[in-house]
């Protein structure tokens, strides 16, 4: 809210600012409407004021913006990272001063391998987040089946929700489709594009996976939803670090802001892209991955 004020602080005064130059400079004008060559200097040094006071009122607003992003990464991360500990915490602190029943036992060792996953992965997103900045990568990269990695990754999200098989449903195609490409990075990619399918569909996800290969020598991987979508003025900021579609408050999905960008910098590490179609809120989703495939 704070923020917001000053954002709208700086606008004003910029604004202000501009219709004070400009005032002075017509006064001037008109004063000095002879001398030309004045009158053409004159309006040099008004367009570089203009400029000047433009540029330094959008730096101004965009600092804000990225600040004010920042700090919901921090209260989003620290969230993430204290919600499972604390769980974790209160099912040691059971096992510890009751006695329970094997059963009771192992399903609360379920739970805290699952949170410990859960703290793993947001780790590992952070971690992921800065390294996609080093540009000194690539050492693991090796010919990977498309279609394996997309199954792995689709496997593995089913078991993190518990959802039905039939949640993501994935067609089959004949055309081997071999990226040279370190693995892992390749899964990040996946898991993060299921994870968010999954986690902004709502109660009962729909999810398809489809593959194509065009002529250009590229490998396509749909991933579509039938979830909330996105307004189509936010679909370019999604990549953004940090940015998270402003949603209805406390019921929102937790996230960081890190997955997409993350996805983008690793499919552009390797010459491919990432687009993204939506035709509006509640209308679904599809995230389009586009790689190279090798000879
Ligand atoms: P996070 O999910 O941690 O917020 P991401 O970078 O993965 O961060 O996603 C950025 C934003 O894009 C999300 O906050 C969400 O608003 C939107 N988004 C991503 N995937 C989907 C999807 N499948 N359906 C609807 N919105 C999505």
């Amino acid at each position: 809210m704070r923020r917001r004020k000053s954002t709208i602080f700086f606008v004003v005064l910029g604004v202000l600012l501009i219709a004070l130059a400009i005032a002075l400079q017509v006064g001037w004008i008109l004063l000095n409407l002879q001398q030309i060559a004045l009158l053409v200097l004159g309006i040099v040094f008004f367009a570089l004021l203009i400029t000047g006071l433009v540029l330094n009122t959008t730096f101004l607003v965009r600092e804000i913006r990225k600040n004010e992003q920042q700090d919901a990464f921090l209260n989003a991360v620290t969230h993430e990272l204290k919600t499972p500990l604390a769980s974790i915490r209160l099912y040691l602190q059971t096992l510890k001063q009751r006695d329970l029943s094997p059963e009771k036992r192992s399903e609360f060792y379920d739970i805290m391998l699952a949170d410990s996953d859960r703290l793993l992965g947001t780790v590992e997103q952070v971690l992921a987040a800065s390294k996609t900045k080093e540009k000194t990568r690539r050492s693991k990269a090796a010919p990977v089946d498309l279609r394996e990695v997309v199954a792995e990754s689709a496997a593995q999200i089913v078991t993190r929700y518990n959802l039905p098989e039939k949640a993501i449903k994935i067609t089959d195609g004949s055309d081997a489709l071999m990226i040279e490409a370190d693995r892992e990075e390749l899964q990040t990619v996946f898991l993060n594009l299921l994870d968010n399918a999954v986690k902004y569909s709502g109660d009962d996800p729909d999810i398809a996976v489809k593959f194509r290969l065009r002529s250009t020598g590229m490998a396509e991987v749909h991933v579509k939803d039938r979830g909330r979508g996105i307004p189509s003025s936010e679909l370019k900021s999604i990549f953004k670090r940090f940015y998270r579609v402003r949603g209805s408050g406390a019921s929102d999905p937790k996230g960081t802001g890190l997955g997409l960008f993350i996805v983008r910098s690793i499919v552009g590490s390797y010459g491919g892209r990432i687009l993204v179609k939506s035709k509006g809120l509640n209308k679904g989703s599809t995230f389009i991955v586009r790689l190279p495939v090798s000879e």
